[in-house]
């Protein structure tokens, strides 16, 4: 890379390979460094992004800076809830956020539902052609086995009929 020629483009940063002990692409919203001690940091259990939030956010439904959906902010240990107070205004949105996720959680509960019908269905259908197929495998087990038996006797009726030609 001493000589840098103008018509190659320019190697994009994933095409760089990571120096040991880089950050975690995961964690680049989140400088570790530059957070108070007191804030919560987690990750948004949709798209794994690293968020941290005031500490008196602890438990509240907020809105994930990269996917925008909806989070619950996890309450860390030994955290009592009834410390913190929250402004009316901040009340009036949390309302609506859990509107949101309550709609959200409503909507996969019936999604879920409908889908256990589905599996539901299908088991059953699957146990009955399971159940067809069985009857029809022993059908021809025995069909095998008799035509078994007419060839066996077949070839023996033949044998027979050989000898009596050879005898006459
Ligand atoms: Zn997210």
């Amino acid at each position: 890379m001493t000589d840098p020629r103008p018509d190659e483009p320019v190697p994009s940063a994933s095409a760089v390979p990571e120096a040991p002990g880089a950050v975690p692409a995961a964690f680049e919203e989140v400088d570790t460094d530059q957070i108070p001690e007191t804030d919560i940091v987690f990750e948004c259990p949709y798209c794994g992004k690293s968020l941290s939030i005031d500490q008196r956010g602890a438990g509240l439904v907020i809105e994930c800076t990269a996917c925008q959906q909806m989070v619950t902010v996890p309450i860390p240990d030994g955290m009592e809830l009834s410390d913190i107070d929250l402004p009316p205004e901040e009340r009036e949105t949390q309302l609506s956020n859990m509107r949101v996720v309550l709609g959200q959680a409503q909507r996969r509960v019936a999604e879920l539902t409908e889908e256990n019908a589905t599996l539901r269905e299908a088991n059953s259908a699957a146990e009955k052609s399971f159940s067809v197929r069985n009857r029809r495998l022993n059908d021809l087990r025995a069909l095998c086995h008799s035509l078994l038996k007419n060839q066996t006797e077949a070839a023996e009726l033949l044998s027979r009929l050989r000898r009596l030609l050879d005898e006459a």
